[in-house]
């Protein structure tokens, strides 16, 4: 015999308001990131909803990246910021007050843009899968990808640089390098961006001394027309409905619906034997091989085909 139970009101009620006052969550990590060294385990840690700013950052960041958003951003009792991982779901959670004091101290809101970019370098590159955290090796590819994705949202490198000024120590850790190490990647993305947009100079010839090439942005203007620019073949990825192109001056674009151009990296030569050449991006490198399929490797270094690439 079937009897079917009906909860009192009162307890439902009670149910209900749990669910509206829990807004906060209890959060376990199988693996993190973090911005800058942790200095006291903050016990348990909770998420709550992120906050409007934090949203507009990671969208306006991720348009210039042409990557779809592989992660939920969520505000929590965290130290500074990190990319977590919990199960098989990315997170990057930071601290508010973290946030709001970094923007106090710099006067420039490409501070915390800055860190989310640092965040989301992470998760990109696939560092959270990795066994440990952070490390001061990835910390700085993490940075590097910070400085690179600035430039190209038009960040000066004085803003670019901004966060790590005011808030990494001079000292480095077993988890984050020193001020002078972080600096130097965030500049190193920053140059590379820039090096990618600038217009090609046709008077250079291949081992010109960049140290000497002008700092002036309008001397750097080809004095003859530039060459035409072109797409000589087409890059797809799996899960990824991007199309990415590649020009005849090997460098790598993609192009959003409004038409939008964003360069993501460049096509050198191969520096593995059985590649006709490398995709190179700020956080990771392919190998495309002959035949167009692009392959990816693991930690462990075992390869994978992620894609391919029309007329290798
Ligand atoms: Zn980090």
């Amino acid at each position: 015999m079937k009897i079917k139970k009906k909860l009192p009101w009162s307890l439902l009620l009670f149910f209900s308001s749990c669910c509206i006052i829990s807004a906060q969550e209890l959060f376990v990590r199988d693996g993190y990131c973090s911005y800058s060294a942790e200095t006291e385990s903050n016990g348990d840690i909770y998420t709550f909803s992120s906050d409007e700013e934090a949203n507009k950052a990671v969208e306006r960041i991720l348009k210039y990246t042409g990557l779809k958003k592989n992660f939920t951003i969520k505000a929590a009792n965290v130290n500074n910021a990190e990319a977590s991982i919990m199960g098989n779901t990315r997170y990057i959670l930071y601290n508010q007050d973290f946030m709001l004091r970094v923007k106090k101290v710099t006067h420039t809101d490409w501070a915390a843009i800055s860190i989310m970019a640092h965040e989301i370098g992470h998760h990109l590159q696939g560092h959270t899968l990795l066994n440990g955290g952070s490390r001061p090796n990835i910390e700085l590819e993490a940075d590097k990808y910070s400085g690179f994705i600035l430039q190209k949202m038009g960040a000066t490198l004085e803003q670019a640089k901004a966060a790590i000024l005011s808030i990494a120590s001079e000292q480095g850790s077993d988890t984050h390098p020193g001020k002078t190490a972080r600096v130097a990647a965030i500049t190193n993305g920053w140059i590379e961006a820039r090096d990618l947009t600038s217009p090609p100079d046709t008077d250079k010839t291949p081992d010109t001394d960049p140290v000497h090439q002008p700092a002036d942005t309008s001397s750097r203007l080809p004095s003859t027309p530039t060459p035409a620019v072109f797409y000589v073949s087409r890059c797809v990825f799996a899960n990824d409905p991007t199309a990415y192109y590649v020009t005849n001056t090997n460098i790598i674009i993609t192009i959003n619906q409004f038409g939008q151009v964003a360069v993501v990296g460049q096509k050198l030569p191969p520096t593995f034997p059985n590649f006709a050449w490398m995709y190179q991006t700020a956080y990771t490198t392919y190998g495309v091989a002959p035949n167009g399929f692009i392959f990816g490797s693991y930690p462990n270094g075992t390869l994978m085909q992620v894609g391919y690439v029309t007329n290798p």
